[in-house]
């Protein structure tokens, strides 16, 4: 179920794999993404799951690759939910609320976790390459430290690496005057976007520390890609607070 995951003083971060699940293929295994076309029931049962593992409800915003951040309160809790199980419209959240579990869901894009060190704010945030460019992940620490955050910490997970993100040239230099580091190469030879790269530049430049789970999603079986497989599930990225 876990790729990856670290459990600390009541801190749950983790990134999730394809296995333990009911989905069926192309979707097979513990497919997250209400909105890709998989059985919604299977979907429903892989997130029951989920949260047994993690002792945690988990919540999830309707991700559109842009940078804006949902700010997960009591009250958008109590509210409506959308037709996918989500609570609002964003590629990021942010909540102080304790007890619960924040979700961004991927398949090549960057999961990002950002928690606080010192209080009890955590965010996630989704990006990829509209999204880096975007800077999704600054906004998040940005809505953090507004929210009172002073000593941030990221966690990144496993996304698409740069030898595996063919794009075209163009593609690669526009990305590239936003986060230089960015710019790849990929098996080939060939223009590439290295997106988690990018996203790392951007946390470590607004000061924080990042810690980067290894994994190329292309390249591991274990990971859903979009780049290899086009119609396919979604992993998740994680972030949790117990209490
Ligand atoms: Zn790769």
């Amino acid at each position: 179920m876990f790729a990856w995951r670290d459990d600390d003083a009541g801190l749950v971060r983790a990134f999730t794999d394809r296995h333990d699940g009911v989905s069926s293929p192309p979707f097979a295994g513990l497919n997250l993404g209400a909105h890709v076309g998989d059985d919604p029931q299977a979907v429903a049962t892989n997130r029951v799951r989920l949260e047994e593992a993690l002792g945690l409800a988990t919540i999830w915003a309707d991700q559109v690759h842009g940078s804006e951040v949902v700010h997960v309160t009591q009250e958008l809790l109590d509210g409506p939910r959308t037709g996918t199980g989500a609570v609002g419209v964003g590629d990021a959240m942010v909540t102080d609320l304790p007890g619960l579990a924040l979700g961004v869901l991927v398949a090549d894009c960057t999961p990002v976790l950002v928690h606080d060190e010192d209080g009890a704010l955590i965010g996630v945030a989704h990006a990829g390459r509209p999204g880096m460019v975007a800077g999704v992940a600054l906004h998040l620490v940005e809505a953090m430290r507004d929210l009172g955050a002073v000593r941030l910490r990221a966690t990144v997970g496993p996304s698409v690496c740069g030898r595996c993100y063919e794009v075209p040239d163009e593609m690669r230099s526009a990305a590239a005057l936003v986060a230089p580091v960015s710019a790849a190469v990929t098996w080939t030879g060939t223009p590439a976007i290295d997106v988690a790269s990018g996203v790392v530049d951007q946390l470590q430049g607004a000061g924080v520390p990042v810690q980067w789970v290894p994994g190329c999603a292309r390249e591991d079986d274990a990971l859903y890609s979009y780049r290899r497989d086009g119609r396919t599930g979604r992993f998740a990225g994680i972030l949790g607070r117990a209490s």
